[in-house]
């Protein structure tokens, strides 16, 4: 049996694990961010060498290491441009990494690592062609095109939340308006569920959180239409609608065989899945003759990042 390495590096902590040829993680450990990237590279360095120590594999088994960062990375040269939540600019990941490991080492996005992963391992395993959005605190995005990763030229496309809802939209953290991104994320959700519950002070919503309006959550307005609460589900149903006509642009383009949904609206599974099928079938470019697509939930969760990775190899 040979492996890889997959890193994923998060906000909060970098996760390290051993993936074999069937993209099981055999063995997996996190450690926290530390301060500086220098620092975060040294830990990664002794994260890799543990992990592998204490699992008896020996580097000569190691294929390579793949690492899914978020921010903007340039996989072509192994360059973190851009990684805000741990203040990384510029900073030269893979060559750093060479030093210690004489190893194909590749980097990547870590939406682009996620869809790579459910097409290899996960949901979308069968299929030739998908796309995703993780819905999360933005709205990421991947594509596997004839099961290839595509992230554009440089590695730097792929950004399926930027494409434009609403000309006059809401603003958007990319500066432009009306992204998807500012109508799909969670924090979008949150926000039109906070908007209202203060148009509806009778609405189940309020008891759900305590009447704490803080305490709002992805889940709010979709667990209250399930229990019959009309502003609930008039939440959900707009969400379904700016959700369905985000991905109608994408099907319209590329007829990828899957769409998926991952991060922590997807959670919702078929109950979203559904409605949003309903919705794209009425209305893709053809009508009833269009070819079909499946909205499908991923089904990784937080693996995907180490898997998806270790698929970079
Ligand atoms: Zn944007």
């Amino acid at each position: 049996m040979r492996y890889s390495i997959g890193v994923d590096v998060g906000g909060m902590s970098i996760k390290v694990g051993i993936v074999d040829e069937n993209g099981v993680i055999i063995a997996q450990n996190r450690v926290k961010t530390a301060k500086t990237a220098t620092q975060c590279i040294n830990n990664l360095v002794d994260q890799i060498n543990q992990l592998l120590d204490e699992n008896n594999v020996s580097i000569s088994e190691v294929n390579g290491i793949g690492i899914g960062c978020p921010g903007a990375v340039s996989p072509e040269i192994g360059l973190v441009n851009f990684l805000p939540n741990l203040g990384w600019e510029n900073v030269e990941l893979v060559k750093e990494l060479k030093k210690y490991f004489n190893l194909e080492i590749k980097i990547a996005n870590d939406a682009s690592v996620a869809v790579l992963a459910e097409a290899r391992y996960g949901v979308a395993r069968e299929y030739n062609s998908c796309l995703m959005f993780t819905l999360g605190t933005g709205v990421g995005g991947g594509m596997v095109i004839d099961k290839k990763l595509y992230d554009g030229g440089y590695g730097r496309g792929g950004e399926l939340g930027h494409i434009t809802l609403d000309l006059n939209g809401e603003p958007c953290t990319c500066g432009r308006r009306g992204c998807v991104e500012t109508y799909v994320s969670a924090t979008a959700l949150i926000k039109q569920t906070k908007n209202a519950m203060l148009l509806d002070k009778t609405t189940k919503m309020w008891d759900f959180v305590g009447g704490d309006i803080e305490k709002v959550d992805g889940r709010t307005a979709f667990e209250c239409s399930k229990m019959g609460d009309k502003t609930a589900t008039a939440v959900v149903d707009k969400y379904v609608y700016y959700l369905s006509e985000s991905i109608l642009s994408f099907l319209n383009v590329f007829r990828p065989d899957a769409f998926i949904l991952g991060g922590g609206i997807s959670l919702q599974g078929d109950y979203l899945t559904d409605k949003v099928t309903a919705y794209c079938e009425k209305s893709s470019y053809g009508y009833k003759d269009a070819p079909k697509t499946k909205i499908v939930t991923a089904k990784l969760g937080n693996d995907a990042g180490i898997i998806g990775a270790a698929c970079l190899i």
